[in-house]
């Protein structure tokens, strides 16, 4: 594609983005950017009109009462335009803020609902810090895209304004106005490419720069200076530098000399053969001296916005390129296919087909052709070493990844096939690292701010069935406490086992038919654990549960046990049938765990551990 298409298909992506957002938002914007429109085309003209009135009247007549009131006239209308002007800019103003607050949000918005994968994809983290600046510093925000593109075509109302006058007078102003500005951008673009070259050479001796003059100064370096004698070096190195520098600039403006003598030159020629020209005309008696001077001011206004077109649109370009990179994050292809099915009420049985996984750019596949059902409202344990690929197959199963190979079914239909966020409602899982919000105890358990008394009545009796019900009642806000200090210095710091309770009434209160506890308990202490198992067994009754549990003892309140050894069910069966099964990883597990469990009773200590961790 050549380059001037690219820019074109460029303005078109970025105004067909911001355009219709931005209208859709705030209309009053666009009204007091057209307003401004119309003054800032008019006004240059009302100057070039008026002006051959008064020295009509100054060369002929010279009526001071009509001389006074041509004048009055001229600067009360400058004065009533400016003066608008000035009320429309304040209003723009006021909208720029909002525009940054609601581009700002709308980024924020698009982050939360990225498809989690994407979250630690490098492109895509990498397009979203192109974002954030793209949309706010570099381009100037909505205002500094549309300025440019008002500015563009006011502008070119003027210019059509004054392209009326001057044919009808002198014709040849125009000619002469289009070679100058022609000239002009063409020096303009050959100075902006040495600048740029120049720029890209300097880089690195300005990182030089920064390395001797600051970096060195760092504390670190601080013993090898002074033990090495090495300060000679240094400030040899410094002047040398900066020779090369001064040199290399001293380069640069040499070759942008020719090219501004260039632009003074065109600036000056262009006033010579206006004048000659238009001095012709005068004393050929074709013009009259009100016209020529009219004509003078008609060709300036005619080049400056001819001039004022071709620098808009290179800004619009500049800015354009930035902005861009805010609406590629916006429009980020999504990693995952979404269906449209209905999720039906009640409890779903699930089944892993064939199911094999690897991270997005890792080639080790975690999980191995897997097979594994877990019925309706069963209660499950899945055990296995760190690294067994349990957490995994949780995220897997809450759609936080695609398999790589194989499918999951719920109720016999592939997950895909289900509303994203439908499906998303089936499960309430506390993960290992759960996060608490900066905000009230009530807002991290609800996840709402209105509320009313059968949502509190909730909070509370949830907060008491994870036995943390005693702790609130010592903070004097009670469920308007703050979770951490960084917004509230009243806020409070709750411990790891206090965080795990909060987070495992979060999910109680979602309700939602499957629950799933991926180790959320390693911060409680095993009898705290063991007491908040048996609860939650009490709990969640009548649902589907899965829990992740490195104490085996947790995990004969289950119906089924999944043992994962190396991304394989290796076995798969009740308590019962595995703890004694020849040769069995729970077996051996089971039997190393309780061997501690009885050593470590005597002696206090608490943890029941895997073996190998
Ligand atoms: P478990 O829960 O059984 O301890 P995981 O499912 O957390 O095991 O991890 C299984 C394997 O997947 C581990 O080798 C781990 O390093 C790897 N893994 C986990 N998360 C990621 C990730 N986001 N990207 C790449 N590899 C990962």
């Amino acid at each position: 594609m050549s380059s001037k298409n690219k820019e074109r298909n460029l303005l078109r992506k970025v105004y067909g983005y911001y355009f219709p957002t931005a209208w859709k938002q705030d209309k009053g914007y666009f009204f007091s950017r057209f307003v401004q429109l119309i003054i800032s085309s008019i006004s240059p003209l009302v100057t070039v009109v008026m002006i051959p009135e008064i020295i009509a009247e100054l060369m002929g007549e010279k009526r001071s009462e009509v001389l006074i009131q041509l004048v009055t006239m001229l600067v009360l209308i400058q004065f009533v335009l400016n003066l608008l002007s000035a009320l429309f800019r304040y209003f723009i103003e006021k909208s720029t803020q909002r525009f940054e607050d609601y581009y700002s949000g709308q980024l924020s918005r698009r982050i939360m609902e990225l498809d989690f994968q994407l979250t630690e994809d490098k492109k895509a983290l990498d397009q979203l810090e192109l974002a954030k600046n793209g949309m706010t510093r570099y381009s100037g925000g909505l205002n500094g895209l549309m300025e440019p593109l008002f500015n563009a075509v006011s502008a070119f109302i003027t210019m059509v304004g004054v392209t009326y006058l001057i044919v009808k007078q002198a014709p040849f102003v125009l000619l002469i106005s289009i070679v100058v500005v022609a000239l002009t951008t063409f020096f303009n673009v050959a100075k902006n490419k040495i600048e740029q070259n120049g720029y890209r050479k300097l880089s690195k001796i300005d990182r030089i720069f920064g390395y001797l003059g600051f970096g060195l100064a760092d504390f670190r370096y601080g013993k090898d200076i002074r033990l090495y004698d090495s300060k000679d070096m240094m400030v040899e190195k410094w002047k040398r530098y900066t020779e090369e520098y001064n040199d290399k600039n001293v380069a640069i403006a040499n070759k942008m000399l020719p090219l501004q003598l260039g632009t003074v030159m065109t600036n000056i020629l262009h006033d010579a053969a206006i004048y000659i020209y238009l001095g012709f005309l005068g004393i050929t008696s074709r013009i009259t001296i009100a016209v020529c001077v009219q004509m003078i001011s008609a060709a300036g206004t005619f080049t400056n916005s001819l001039k004022s077109i071709m620098t808009s649109y290179t800004d619009m370009v500049k800015r354009a390129n930035y902005a861009h990179e805010y609406v590629k994050f916006m429009d980020y292809p999504s990693a995952m296919e979404k269906g449209e099915k209905r999720v039906g009420k009640g409890s779903h049985v699930f089944e892993f087909k064939n199911v094999s996984f690897s991270y997005p750019g890792s080639e080790v596949s975690v999980l191995k052709n897997m097979n594994l059902i877990i019925h309706e409202g069963e209660h499950l344990s899945i055990v296995g070493l760190n690294g067994a690929g349990k957490t995994t197959m949780i995220k897997l199963l809450c759609r936080l990844y695609d398999p790589t190979e194989g499918e999951i079914l719920m109720d016999g239909i592939n997950i895909k096939e289900y509303a994203y966020e439908a499906y998303m409602k089936v499960f309430a899982p506390v993960f290992q690292d759960f996060q608490l919000f900066a905000f009230s105890i009530r807002e991290n358990l609800l996840l709402k701010e209105d509320f009313d008394e059968a949502d509190e009545k909730i909070a509370r009796a949830t907060l008491t069935k994870v036995g943390i019900s005693e702790k609130l009642r010592s903070f004097t806000k009670g469920l308007d406490t703050i979770i951490y200090k960084r917004f509230d210095m009243d806020g409070i710091e709750p411990s790891g086992g206090e965080k795990q309770k909060i987070a495992i009434a979060r999910a109680l209160i979602k309700d939602a038919p499957v629950v799933i506890l991926d180790e959320p308990t390693a911060a409680l202490d095993p009898i705290a654990e063991y007491e908040i198992y048996r609860q939650f067994e009490d709990m969640v009754k009548g649902k589907t549960a899965i829990y992740i549990s490195h104490r085996l003892s947790s995990c004969q309140f289950c119906d089924k046990i999944a043992v994962f050894s190396e991304g394989y069910v290796k076995e798969y069966g009740t308590h019962a049938e595995l703890v004694d099964k020849e040769g069995g990883i729970y077996a051996e597990m089971f039997a190393a765990q309780a061997q501690y469990y009885r050593d470590e009773k005597n002696n206090h200590a608490s943890v029941m551990a895997v073996p190998g961790e």
